[in-house]
């Protein structure tokens, strides 16, 4: 298969004009004959909806929450980025883009990006139009922060809840819509099956989480915006609900999957303490604005750190990078924290967390400030450790936060199934190898807000009204397997609960498909991955009925997909055999234990074939063509 990424020719500055000049358009009032089905109401799906809608085309959103606002999007915390230099301090649209393909260690395409980068702009606009309360300067002008990988201040905030006030703009303008019916929102739906009929994505089978029962909707495009498959890990500063499901199905259906192994690890979360954890909490990147990163420097020290004083401390990031200090990129800050513990210098009941510790800020800025920056989290700390971080260090480590593979997408994030976009944290886009804190939202709202109104156009001026309806035998076909499998579910009646496997799933990718990869692990983690999945088929106990809200049924079913989809990751990260961004593969670093690319054989995107149950999917490369920024080696010091 020719992977082609439609990227428009010409100078990288003018691409996303001339696309949208020359683009084949809807008329508006053609727009109104038109069905998109939008599934999912987080950031990148509610702005999709609202602005789908807004066109004229009829939407039909859906999501698994019981309110679009519950999005997973709404946990954000710590900001979002634009180019707008407010603060005057050498931005531009053109840094903003340079800092994105860098921090992405060069695996992403340089035309999407630069898009993103130019659009992020027109999103500030667009939210502060909406009400959205961003912190502002004293002035009046909006305030911005720092984040990892930039040495400009360009992340945009609402305190430690930007997700939720960004989540809320969008929402607003989603409901103004449901309110004029152009879009009619089916919550408590989960996409269990995608319908192709003649190789376009024509429609969805979605399980009434409430009723159990599989209802069928067919449209003239599907717009996936799924979200990210961070909760492979089981523990994950991700949702409960987060899932590959949606994706994974499409991945079935022919779209093909990309990058699979590039995920985030988030360095400053509240660390592991026992296996009855369901989650794990973020503390937002912008602490490290003003928290200071560090370790007793001597291993046998158990003194309570307010005791430790400063020459028997050791700040490690700010040692090793003094430019960046603590907001070196989150791959680099991940990898330093687990070097220092398994150095045996962790801290902590289990030795695996390290110290962030705001005595200093305090001191300087004093509490108020702090307070007013942070007071949130520190809260949000406080509650579940019980520990005042005014007064002491919080202790923090990394763990799984964010998935930069997703669905393969074109320049109109259109995947490989013609008719079936992705959006947001479910496609591969914009990231690369890694991605810089504030980068998501503002790639999940570019696409929802400014991408997908302008590339779905194309497509459906191109192929026409739809007749296929929700009676086609494909639509009855897919709803009946789906039921299948959820009847074949709950018959195993084996000894294993679903939580219980998917641990055991957790820890396999934790230790082999994490922070540090080398290719004996990768291969014993496909071994365990295949076996654990045989268990799951044999012993799961899934208890109740598939004719009503089961909750163990709807985590089974995310479950299964998480078994296949756990060796497609493993089997991407034996792939490639380079290290990249997050992605360390032990037997390539540099002396000094930085990822070692190797530009000459992985400058690309890999991306995976669905090949069958239980076969090798088929492997693609897109090679990438960087003809503006020139390669090197990322250095934060
Ligand atoms: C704790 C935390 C803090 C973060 N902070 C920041 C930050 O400060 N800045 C930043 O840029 N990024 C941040 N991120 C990342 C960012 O929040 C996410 O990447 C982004 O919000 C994802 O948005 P999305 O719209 O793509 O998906 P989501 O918000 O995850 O929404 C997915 C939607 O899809 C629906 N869905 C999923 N599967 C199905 C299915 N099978 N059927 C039907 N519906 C389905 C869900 O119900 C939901 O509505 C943070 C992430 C976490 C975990």
């Amino acid at each position: 298969m020719q992977l082609d990424g439609k990227t428009p020719s010409g100078p990288l500055q003018n691409k996303w004009d001339k696309y949208r000049f020359e683009t084949k358009l809807v008329n508006p009032a053609n727009k109104r004959k038109y069905s998109v089905i939008v599934v999912g109401t987080g950031l990148a799906g509610s702005a999709a909806s609202a602005s789908l809608a807004e066109l004229g085309y009829n939407v039909k959103t859906f999501c698994i929450q019981d309110s679009p606002r519950r999005a997973h999007s709404i946990a954000a915390q710590g900001g979002i980025n634009a180019a707008k230099n407010y603060p005057n301090d050498g931005d531009s649209i053109w840094r903003l883009f340079y800092d994105t393909i860098k921090g992405g260690d060069f695996r992403a395409r340089e035309a999407n990006v630069y898009r993103l980068a130019q659009v992020s702009n027109s999103i500030i606009d667009q939210c502060v139009a909406q009400g959205v309360p961003f912190a502002r300067e004293y002035g009046g002008m909006l305030a911005n922060r720092s984040f990892g990988g930039a040495q400009v201040s360009r992340t945009f905030y609402a305190r430690g809840q930007t997700g939720q006030q960004l989540l809320l703009g969008a929402y607003s303008a989603l409901s103004r819509q449901i309110a004029a019916g152009k879009v009619e929102m089916f919550t408590r739906r989960e996409l269990v099956d995608i319908v192709i009929v003649q190789d376009k994505a024509r429609g969805v089978i979605a399980r009434n989480l409430i009723t159990g029962e599989m209802e069928r909707y067919a449209a003239d495009a599907v717009v996936l915006a799924t979200g990210g498959y961070g909760t492979v890990f089981y523990l994950s500063t991700n949702a409960d609900s987060c899932n590959v499901g949606a994706a994974f199905k499409a991945y079935k259906k022919g779209a093909l999957f990309a990058n699979p192994c590039f995920t985030q690890i988030h360095p400053t979360c509240i660390p592991h303490t026992s296996d009855y954890q369901a989650k794990l909490t973020l503390m937002s990147e912008s602490l490290r604005n003003d928290g200071r990163v560090w370790v007793p420097k001597n291993p046998e020290d158990t003194r309570q750190p307010n005791q430790i004083p400063e020459e028997d401390r050791r700040y490690f990031l700010e040692e090793k990078y003094p430019s960046f200090g603590n907001l070196v990129p989150r791959d680099v800050a991940s990898r330093n924290a687990k070097e220092m513990c398994d150095a045996g210098l962790g801290v902590g009941a289990t030795g695996y967390a390290v110290y962030l510790d705001f005595a200093d800020a305090i001191k300087r800025d004093g509490k108020d400030v702090i307070q007013r920056k942070y007071g949130n989290l520190f809260d949000m700390y406080q509650n579940i450790t019980d520990d005042n971080p005014y007064e002491t260090p919080m202790m923090i480590y990394p763990a799984s936060h964010y998935t930069m593979g997703g669905l393969w997408v074109d320049y109109e994030l259109q995947t490989t199934i013609p008719g079936l976009f992705s959006l947001g944290e479910s496609n591969f886009s914009d990231h690369g190898a890694n991605r810089l804190g504030a980068s998501a939202l503002m790639q999940g709202l570019a696409d929802g807000y400014f991408v997908i109104p302008y590339t779905i156009g194309p497509y459906l001026a191109t192929n026409g009204v739809s007749d296929i309806t929700e009676s086609h035998q494909a639509f009855r076909d897919a709803a009946r397997k789906a039921l299948e499998q959820d009847q074949k579910l709950l018959a195993i009646d084996g000894k294993q609960t679903v939580r219980e496997i998917h641990v055991k799933l957790g820890k396999i990718m934790v230790e082999h498909v994490g922070m540090a990869r080398n290719a004996t692990g990768l291969k014993q983690a496909i071994e365990e991955i295949q076996s654990l999945r045989e268990d799951f088929w044999k012993d799961v106990k899934v208890p109740g009925t598939a004719s009503d809200y089961n909750l163990s049924l709807q985590k089974a079913g995310r479950l299964a997909d998480f078994l296949e989809f756990a060796e497609v990751m493993a089997l991407d990260a034996l792939e490639r055999d380079e290290s990249c961004g997050c992605h360390l593969r032990e037997e390539h670093q540099t002396e000094e234990n930085e990822a070692k690319r190797d530009d000459d054989g992985y400058c690309h995107v890999a991306a995976w074939e669905y090949d069958g149950y239980g076969n090798t999917p088929k492997f693609h490369k897109e090679p990438l063509v960087f003809e503006n920024v020139a390669l090197t080696q990322r250095s934060y010091k």
